[in-house]
């Protein structure tokens, strides 16, 4: 029976393992995947930082946005570490 759900990392499409106890792994690198500030899973600490950023760029009002707001940093680090 099969176990897990294929998804996507969200920001450079990278194939992602889901298991049902809600962790993930990178098809390719078999790297742990992690959950994006904003959902959806990512492969690196680079996809997650660039995911954030697209996103936080695209709130109203926001302007370019280079760096990631405080919450999301936060939870990079708490993904990858410092
Ligand atoms: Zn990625």
């Amino acid at each position: 029976m099969e176990n897990t759900t294929k998804d996507k990392c969200r920001n450079c499409g990278e194939k992602i393992s889901v298991y049902k106890n809600q962790s993930a792994k990178v098809d390719h690198s078999k790297e742990d995947a992690k959950w994006n500030q904003y959902g959806g899973w990512v492969c690196s600490r680079s996809c997650d930082y660039n995911a954030c950023v697209t996103m936080e760029s695209s709130f109203p009002g926001a302007g370019v946005t280079k760096t990631p707001g405080q919450s999301s940093m936060r939870k990079i680090k708490e993904n990858w570490g410092e």
